[in-house]
């Protein structure tokens, strides 16, 4: 099966069927969240009846309270067996949060955008190449002859900005570029969404970030920057989990950084004592193959994964892996 033949065969099943659950990855960021709204209004759009479910936990990022998600459900609902379940920007069906969410339903649609993306669905929809989830499912919506509304246009800019890192990343393809010229011309606001997820940053996330900067070091003679952040710390200045959520940025930014690694203690029960996230400043270094080493995944230049080890156990195995990358790059 071609990419166009994937498509096709989503947009199928999409017009095929009239109930949807609507799923994306636990912590979810503006591209798992933009996705998950935009998709959930166009199916609606279609008069499809489409339900969003993001399994209980952590509160949403503040960074997100604009987007309108009131009527997203945070328990399975009671039908959840009798609908199409889709999963979007989710690389496996681990990443939804609740595993048994996939067996539950009739058939399962997987629609991202992650390289590594299992295939979990019974039919799937995975471009590498895309940016985002959001610009996947503007081709599907393209296929589905669903036009942009404002409504429509916003969630999925939010989905692009962000995964795109404000259009500077290097998945900012001139494919990218256009669909956000096209999105502004279908009604986002591009300043709103400026105002909204950047430039609401609560106080307490400050000081969160003050944190992680005391507490930055380097190795590997300044190539890997690396900090962390301890329960108690977000209980010291007011923050909950998603506060630390784009920190790392700060850590990658620094000159003669290849690899910046952020490590947090998680939170509530049965959760692995470490959430850890890596990012790759250099086109020779996949961290998505680190992440991998713990069991998690992730884009080339962007990954995570959970772990029990300790911290200091955790720097080691990142460190250990990052040089074997290195090495290898120079044979
Ligand atoms: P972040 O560091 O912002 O949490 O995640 C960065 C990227 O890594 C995202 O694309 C996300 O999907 C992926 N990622 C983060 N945590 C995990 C994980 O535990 N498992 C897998 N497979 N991917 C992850
Ligand atoms: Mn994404």
């Amino acid at each position: 099966m071609t990419q166009t033949d994937d498509l096709k065969a989503i947009a199928a099943a999409l017009r095929e069927h009239d109930r949807f659950l609507v799923v994306t990855h636990e912590n979810p960021d503006g591209d798992a969240l933009g996705s998950l709204l935009g998709l959930t209004l166009a199916l609606r759009s279609l008069g499809k009846d489409a339900v969003m479910y993001l399994p209980a936990g952590a509160p949403l990022p503040r960074e997100y309270g604009s987007m309108p998600l009131a009527d997203l459900v945070r328990e399975p609902p009671a039908d959840a067996g009798e609908r199409v379940l889709v999963a979007v920007d989710c690389a496996s069906e681990q990443r939804i949060g609740d595993p048994e969410a996939v067996g539950r339903a009739t058939l399962t649609l997987d629609i991202d955008h992650h390289h590594d993306n299992t295939r979990f669905g019974d039919v799937n929809l995975v471009v590498p190449d895309a940016s985002s989830t959001g610009e996947v499912l503007r081709d599907v919506l393209a296929e589905l002859g669903v036009a942009l509304t404002p409504e429509l246009a916003e969630p999925l800019y939010i989905a692009l900005v962000t995964d795109t890192g404000r259009f500077q990343y290097s998945n900012t393809t001139p494919k990218a570029l256009r669909l956000a010229a096209e999105l502004v011309d279908a009604g986002a606001d591009i300043h709103a969404v400026f105002q909204q997820v950047y430039e609401s940053v609560e106080f307490a996330k400050l000081k969160l970030l003050a944190r992680v900067l005391e507490r930055a070091e380097v190795l590997e003679g300044g190539r890997i920057v690396v900090s962390h952040l301890l329960r108690t710390d977000f209980a010291d200045v007011g923050a909950s989990e998603p506060y630390s959520e784009g920190l790392i940025d700060y850590l990658r930014g620094v000159e003669g950084a290849e690899l910046a690694v952020f490590i947090r203690e998680q939170m509530g029960a049965g959760a692995h004592g470490h959430k850890g996230s890596l990012r790759s400043s250099i086109d020779e270094l996949d961290v998505s193959a680190i992440a991998r080493k713990f069991g998690g995944g992730g884009h080339r230049q962007a990954a995570g994964f959970s772990s029990d080890d300790t911290l200091a156990e955790i720097v080691e195995t990142v460190r250990l892996g990052f040089l074997e990358q290195r090495a290898a790059a120079r044979t």
